[in-house]
């Protein structure tokens, strides 16, 4: 069973306050708020295991250690990945980005060679490549995205070709909240030899992902986007991809022998997990996929969908919002403007009332560009959130908008 007010009660930070305002929180395409499990999982290794992974002989270790790989099997499940070594814990989906543009892109190309991306994708998605293909001498070729921010099928087809090595493209979009196809796009790449990387930080917590199913080649996601802590994430690739990879950090913990002639690195998935990573949020990320499956993700999308219909009926009907997208989206997040005023304004009204939206570029200044807007206020909803939010969010701009026409 599905029991919202239950399901609040997992959220401390959901029944806080401010000025006697309950808190709308209206930006988890940001950041999600996070269940207690989480930040008892986490207290947990700190108060009573806390120690370094892989390298201890004494009981602690052996428990962090245990807990760490579990985490590792909960992710793989979770993804339905093949193999647990498939699955490399980042820093999120920022770090991975960089992990494959910089250790895998020059094992697959050579001067003259194309990486295609998608027009509207997060800067965490075209700047890394732009970096690594100025310094390879490749060419960053961009597709055309339909209104709603999908990829263009048809542009994608005619830019495929031999030169080009790899497509980098959002499985959700962060402005849009619209999907694309990636089984699809995967299946015509793979006919051309293009290697397929999915940026999926905005999907995972909206919607079941079965990786065998959409065969990319690379899948990347942020633990703190999906109700785990920050300075986590996940770096999938395939294994015969990830064993030509090469790392994109050195260190401890990455190293099979070490001599000063020469370094050989150890088997995967440790070769690209260099350092003391984040163990305690390794542990808090397995902890809140754990508990995105005790909800079940069909249960989650029943209730985003009911949010989702009221927000699209009722933003859509206020008078003045202009939207930023012309069909229902496949995942709550909505972006809009109230008329001549700027977003900046409207969120910080919002603010006074408690309701946290996100505004501006979205970290994503060609998408935001080629969209004709300097900016956008951004809703972005997920299951914890109600009807009578949406309610109280609607009365909110209704009242901004009397306060900006009165000019006070
Ligand atoms: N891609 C998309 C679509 C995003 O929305 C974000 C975060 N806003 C990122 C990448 C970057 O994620 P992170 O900052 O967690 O690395």
């Amino acid at each position: 069973m599905f029991n919202l007010n239950q399901i609040r009660l997992d959220f401390p930070i959901l029944n806080s306050t401010r000025n006697n305002q309950p808190l709308v929180y209206f930006d988890n395409a940001a950041t999600t708020q996070k269940p207690k499990i989480v930040i008892d999982t986490i207290s947990d290794f700190y108060s009573n295991y806390n120690s370094n992974i892989q390298r201890g002989m004494y009981f602690l270790a052996d428990r962090a250690t245990t807990e760490f790989e579990k985490s590792r099997r909960v992710v793989r499940k979770f993804l339905n990945a093949q193999l647990k070594e498939e699955i490399i814990f980042t820093s999120g989906t920022t770090q991975s980005i960089n992990m494959v543009a910089f250790g895998f892109l020059n094992t697959v190309s050579s001067a003259g060679d194309e990486v295609l991306i998608g027009e509207m994708e997060h800067h965490a998605n075209i700047v890394p490549w732009q970096v690594i293909c100025d310094k390879l001498k490749l060419k960053i070729v961009t597709i055309k995205c339909c209104e709603n921010g999908k990829i263009d099928i048809w542009d994608l087809k005619n830019k495929m070709n031999s030169k080009v090595k790899l497509l980098a493209v959002q499985q959700t979009s962060n402005i849009t909240g619209h999907e694309n196809n990636i089984k699809e796009i995967c299946n015509l790449a793979q006919k051309q030899n293009i290697k397929v990387f999915v940026d999926g930080a905005q999907s995972v917590s909206h919607k079941p992902i079965n990786l065998q199913d959409l065969n990319c080649d690379f899948f990347s996601f942020s633990g703190h986007k999906c109700f785990g802590p920050t300075g986590v994430g996940v770096l999938y690739g395939k294994k015969e991809l990830l064993l030509k990879m090469e790392p994109f950090m050195f260190g401890g913990n990455m190293i099979d022998l070490v001599s000063f002639s020469k370094s050989t690195w150890g088997k995967l998935p440790y070769k690209f997990e260099a350092g003391t990573v984040n163990i305690a949020g390794v542990i808090g990320l397995g902890a809140a996929l754990k508990y995105i499956l005790s909800l079940g993700l069909n249960n989650i999308q029943k209730q985003e969908d009911l949010l989702k219909e009221k927000m699209w009926e009722e933003l859509g009907a206020a008078k003045n919002v202009v939207m930023g997208l012309t069909k229902k989206p496949d995942s709550p997040i909505f972006s809009f403007n109230i008329k001549s005023t700027h977003s900046y304004d409207v969120g910080s009204l919002l603010d006074e009332m408690n309701i946290c939206v996100r505004t501006g570029h979205l970290c994503a200044q060609p998408a935001i560009k080629s969209l004709g807007v300097s900016g956008f206020v951004r809703a972005s909803l997920c299951f914890y959130n109600t009807e009578e939010e949406v309610s109280v969010f609607i009365s909110a701009l209704k009242r901004i908008m009397k306060i900006v026409n009165n000019g006070n």
